[in-house]
């Protein structure tokens, strides 16, 4: 019945009858459906050669993506269990930056093998514990499949940073790019007090800039900001100088702008006009008296203000964000400016400041000790192309601070896939009963990745398949397929290269969501089901005694 349903196309799932859904017993054919339709629609977008997809928000704004969770963000899905699927992306996201598609992919197909395992009348409680002991063992057989990676490894780590950026819009500046991605992340890189190594993303700014091609992207040791002067004959440009960080606006205080006088005679006016001009005077050479060479302000400053700053030769930039004034604030060893009173040169902080060419931005380098922050500078033709790029970058930039963090690389293209499920097939056979079912389903559902990456290049995903089987019953653990090259081959050394962070996250996150969706199922068929009292998976932690108890036991699991 079930498998009929399916054949006839419940609608794409998607807008599910709750009412219905909580009471018919295909509910959970149609919840495992609804997350599986949601797992295929980005699964064509896997790797390099995926597909992009244009995604149409309901402001009619469109985005051209092949960012597995920028896809999922953008569709406007209406379904609880399709929901999950979508949490598994934004988990991933979140937790690794990178491998979302991935995550995604292998939740679908943990779902897939999941109904197969229930139509042949397994207990969703021993799917879903096989599933957790494959998943942890997975999870550890990467650490043993992992490859040392040095800090300074700058050959590898491009390539960590470049297989991120495949099949994104980035892709074609990618060695470009690559290379300031690594530049930044070890710019930002130190080692902690216990001798471990931490990537200070805290102190990498990235500023985008419509106009250019992306192989004029920059790495700046220091800040950027998209600025112009507030006054023509100010210079542009300042080496070493001393920069004045303020917070306030530098113009009359409102109450004073704000103020009604009543004169008798036209003197009385010209002295108030005066005073306004002294107070506004008062502001510039406070600010010339400090030493300041360069201004920036977070608010606005007065035309005479402007007028007076340009005529002892200093540099004032207003509106200023908040976020780069606190930047620039590391990266010039400066403190932000409240009261212009009270402050003392203490606060100034000192750094170089230069236009670009296009005279659309200021470069803010710091050149004292105290200095630190660093930016990438992007930049694209439209902004299509800036924001699709962005996405690359920060995709690249996590998995390279991972890969420094942890010291730790992995082949890629389906290589760390196609060995686990190896592995876990052999595994399953220390586990009993049902379970070994489930933990077999699982490393069935790893190879999607694999099958997908060469499906999506246009390769015979069987033919693949056995074949990479094949040579990692042979013990090579690193072969996979290079869909650029079309070989199956050791991938590091193709220098397609992933870290075991994402992987392992992608791995909890997809096997957390499949257990997930089943575990809804569970509760709703034990309240349906309450005399049957299905206990096949004795021997499992806690196990779950009746129906009631099952709940809290799987509850506990998750
Ligand atoms: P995700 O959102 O999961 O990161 P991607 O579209 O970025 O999805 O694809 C990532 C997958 O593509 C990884 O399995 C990675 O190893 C693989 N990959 C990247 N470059 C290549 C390549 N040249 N050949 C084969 N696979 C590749
Ligand atoms: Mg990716």
């Amino acid at each position: 019945m079930s498998q009929e349903q399916r054949m006839q196309g419940q609608p794409m799932i998607i807008l599910g009858d709750d009412a219905q859904r909580m009471k018919d017993e295909s509910a959970q054919d149609h919840n495992i459906s609804a997350a599986q339709a949601v797992a295929e629609s980005v699964r064509s977008t896997l790797g390099p050669k995926g597909m992009d997809k244009m995604l149409v928000t309901s402001l009619g704004d469109i985005v051209v993506t092949n960012d597995g969770v920028t896809i999922l963000d953008e569709m406007d899905i209406d379904n609880p269990t399709a929901e999950m699927v979508v949490e598994v992306a934004e988990t991933q996201e979140e937790e690794a930056g990178d491998g979302t598609t991935t995550a995604v992919a292998i939740a679908g197909d943990l779902l897939k093998n999941a109904q197969d395992l229930l139509e042949r009348d397994i207990h969703p409680t021993a799917v879903i514990k096989g599933f957790t002991l494959a998943s942890e063992q997975a999870r550890e057989e990467l650490d043993e499949i992992a490859v040392d990676v040095e800090s300074d490894d700058d050959e590898r780590l491009e390539q960590v940073a470049a297989t991120a950026m495949t099949g994104k819009g980035a892709e074609e500046y990618s060695d470009h790019l690559s290379n300031l991605v690594v530049d930044a992340a070890q710019a930002v890189t130190v080692e902690a007090d216990d001798g471990s190594t931490v990537v200070d993303l805290a102190f990498m700014k990235i500023e985008t800039q419509t106009g250019q091609s992306p192989g004029a992207s920059e790495f700046i040791r220091g800040g950027a900001i998209s600025k112009d002067p507030v006054h023509e004959d100010m210079p542009t440009d300042v080496e070493d100088g001393d920069v004045l960080l303020v917070d306030q606006s530098l113009e009359l205080s409102e109450a004073e702008a704000d103020t009604q006088v009543s004169v008798t005679d036209p003197s009385q006016l010209e002295e108030f006009i005066q005073q306004e001009e002294q107070e506004l005077r008062a502001i510039a050479d406070n600010i010339a008296d400090l030493g300041a060479d360069v201004v920036l302000c977070q608010k606005g400053i007065d035309d005479m203000v402007q007028h007076y700053l340009a005529k002892e030769g200093i540099l004032a930039v207003r509106r200023v964000k908040r976020s780069d004034i606190e930047f620039l604030r590391e990266v010039l060893g400066a403190k932000v400016v409240s009261e212009l009173e009270t402050a003392t040169t203490e606060d100034l902080g000192s750094g170089t400041v230069s236009r670009d060419d296009d005279e659309e931005l200021f470069y803010i380098e710091g050149t004292n000790d105290e200095a630190h922050g660093v930016t990438l500078l992007l930049r694209g033709s439209t902004d299509h192309v800036v924001d699709e790029i962005e996405r690359g970058v920060n995709d690249a930039l996590d998995v390279v601070a991972s890969a420094l963090t942890t010291g730790q690389v992995l082949p890629g293209g389906g290589a760390p896939e196609t060995e686990l499920a190896g592995r876990l097939r052999e595994f399953a056979d220390s586990v009993s009963g049902r379970q070994q079912l489930a933990v077999e389903a699982y490393a069935d559902a790893l190879e999607v990745v694999p099958r997908v990456l060469a499906e999506n290049a246009g390769y015979d995903s069987i033919d693949t398949l056995v074949e990479l089987r094949a040579a990692h019953s042979d013990g090579e653990e690193r072969v996979g397929i290079n869909v650029h090259s079309g070989d199956i081959e050791d991938t590091l050394e193709a220098g397609i290269v992933e870290t075991p962070h994402t992987k392992k996250q992608a791995l909890s996150a997809a096997s957390e969501a499949a257990n997930l969706v089943l575990k809804i199922d569970d509760i709703i068929s034990a309240g349906d089901l309450s005399t049957e009292g299905d206990d096949e998976e004795a021997g499992g932690p806690g196990g779950a005694g009746g129906m009631g108890g099952m709940g809290g036991g799987m509850g506990g699991m998750m």
